[in-house]
């Protein structure tokens, strides 16, 4: 984990020190706005515990993933994206494209989504 930038944006946002909008906080995740949607509804889902990729990811932390899931799950009900359609994304490490190293999920809907990866 040490050549991570820590703390992360996201620590930084879960410990109140950055302004975002927080949508919902639960017991062991933090819910708030992407800063650049991508989509009407972009809402990312981060776990309070610092886990830096899908990679760092342990055993120990299965209930906590699918915590994550139920959350988005309730979220898109929320935002009322359930039926018309969403995605949910987990970017790991450079190929991903991943900017922020502190595991969260995108919730991403409200649009029709096209192709989830452009061929090359
Ligand atoms: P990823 O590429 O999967 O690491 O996604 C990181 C996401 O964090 C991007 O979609 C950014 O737009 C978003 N982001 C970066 N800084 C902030 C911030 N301060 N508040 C909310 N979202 C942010």
């Amino acid at each position: 984990m040490g050549a991570y930038e820590m703390p992360t944006l996201f620590e930084k946002i879960i410990a109140g020190d950055l302004p975002a909008t927080i949508v919902y906080r639960y017991d062991r995740v933090v819910a708030f706005s992407d800063i650049r949607p991508v989509a009407p509804t972009h809402i990312l889902i981060v776990p309070h515990k610092v886990i830096p990729t899908t990679d760092d990811i342990a055993d120990e932390d299965e209930s906590l993933i699918g915590h994550m899931v139920i959350v988005a799950r309730d979220l898109a009900r929320q935002q009322g994206i359930a039926k018309s359609g969403y995605r949910l994304i987990i970017n790991c490490n450079p190929d991903s494209g991943q900017e922020v190293y502190h595991l969260h999920v995108h919730l991403i809907g409200g649009r029709p989504l096209g192709p989830l990866v452009q061929r090359t």
